[in-house]
C-alpha cells in the first residue's frame, strides 16, 4: 500500500511522522473519510467542504487547496489500484519543538497524510443481516460538528459495543440520541416518518445522512429532522445508521431489544439501493 505525507507518496510501512506532531500529543486537527467505490470518490464536494469548514473552525490552513486535495485523492486512490473502500485523509497543526498548548509561531507546517483501506461496503453482511447497536451515554464535547481526531469517546462507546457483540454505539444525551460513534443516527415512525436528529454542535453534520435525506425528500418520503428519544427508536418500526465507510446499514436490534420484526426494514433497504446508484452514478 502507498501513502502520502507531506507533499511526497511513500510506501505505507515508510509513512511517517513526528513524535511532536500536534495531532498526536494533543488531537490538533482533523480529518475525512470519503468512500470509494468503482476506483472513484464518492459524493466527494461534501467532504471537501467539511474538511474546509473543520479547519475553518480550528484556525488551520490547509497546506494545499481542496482542489489539489482531491487530485492526491485521486491519485493516491489509482496508485493503490483501489477499487472499493475509504480514503482516510488527516490534517494536522504540524510539528513543534516546544509542546506549548497555543498555536506555534513562526512558519509550523501543517501536517497531511492521506492512506486508503479496502473495503467491501456495496456487498458487506452487515447490510443483508442488519446490526444490532447499544446505547452509551455521550460524554464528547461540546463541538462535535468539527470532525476533530479526539475521538477518545468514540473509542470507549465503539469497544463498549464492541464488547457486547453490537456494530455500533448510539450515545445519548439528555434522553434523545445524538448520533453513532461513527455514524448518523435515524429511525422510522410508525407512521413512516423518517426522523434523525437536526444538525446543530451536537453532531458531525454527516455527508451520507445529508444525501440520504435529499434522495428521500425527492421520492416522496417524509422525513423530519427534529430529536428522538432512546423510547421511540425501540418502538420504531425500522431503524438505520449512515456513513461514508458503511452507506446505509439496517439497525435490527438496540440494547438487544428487536427492532420492527428483527429483519433489516423495507425503507432502510430501498435508501440503502438508492444511495448505493446515486454512489455510482455520482462519483469522480
Ligand atoms: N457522526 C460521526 C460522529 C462520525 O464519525 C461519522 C463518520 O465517521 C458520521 C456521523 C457520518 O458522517 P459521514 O456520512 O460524512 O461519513
Amino acid at each position: 500500500p502507498i501513502a502520502y505525507v507531506n507533499g511526497a507518496f511513500v510506501p505505507l510501512s515508510e509513512a511517517k511522522v513526528s513524535v511532536l506532531d500536534r495531532g498526536f500529543l494533543f488531537a490538533d486537527g482533523i480529518y475525512e473519510v470519503a468512500a470509494v467505490l468503482d476506483g472513484k470518490l464518492v459524493d466527494s464536494a461534501p467532504h471537501l467542504a467539511r474538511l474546509e469548514r473543520s479547519v475553518g473552525e480550528i484556525g488551520l490552513a490547509l497546506p494545499e487547496s481542496l482542489a489539489r486535495i482531491e487530485e492526491l485523492q485521486k491519485e493516491l486512490v489509482a496508485r493503490n489500484h483501489l477499487d472499493q473502500g475509504m480514503v482516510y485523509l488527516q490534517v494536522t497543526r504540524g510539528a513543534d519543538t516546544s509542546r506549548d498548548f497555543p498555536f506555534p509561531k513562526g512558519d509550523v507546517k501543517p501536517t497531511l497524510v492521506m492512506f486508503v483501506t479496502a473495503k467491501n461496503i456495496v456487498d458487506a453482511p452487515s447490510a443483508k443481516s442488519g446490526i444490532a447497536v447499544i446505547t452509551v451515554p455521550d460524554i464528547r464535547w461540546e463541538r462535535r460538528d468539527i470532525k476533530s481526531v479526539a475521538l477518545l469517546a468514540q473509542v470507549l462507546a465503539k469497544q463498549a459495543a464492541a464488547a457486547a457483540g453490537a456494530a455500533e454505539a448510539w450515545m445519548v444525551e439528555d434522553g434523545h440520541v445524538t448520533e453513532g460513534g461513527s455514524s448518523s443516527a435515524f429511525i422510522l415512525t410508525k407512521d413512516d416518518v423518517i426522523v434523525t436528529r437536526p444538525n446543530s454542535n451536537a453532531i458531525l453534520p454527516g455527508c451520507t445522512r445529508k444525501a440520504v435525506v435529499k434522495l428521500a425528500e425527492e421520492r416522496q418520503l417524509k422525513v423530519e429532522e427534529r430529536l428522538f428519544t432512546v423510547d421511540e427508536a425501540l418502538a420504531a418500526k425500522e431503524a438505520f445508521i449512515t456513513s461514508a465507510s458503511s452507506f446505509v446499514q439496517p439497525v435490527v436490534s438496540i440494547d438487544g431489544k428487536t427492532i420492527g420484526d428483527g429483519k433489516p426494514g423495507p425503507v432502510a433497504t430501498r435508501l440503502r439501493e438508492i444511495y448505493v446508484d446515486f454512489a455510482r452514478t455520482t462519483a469522480v
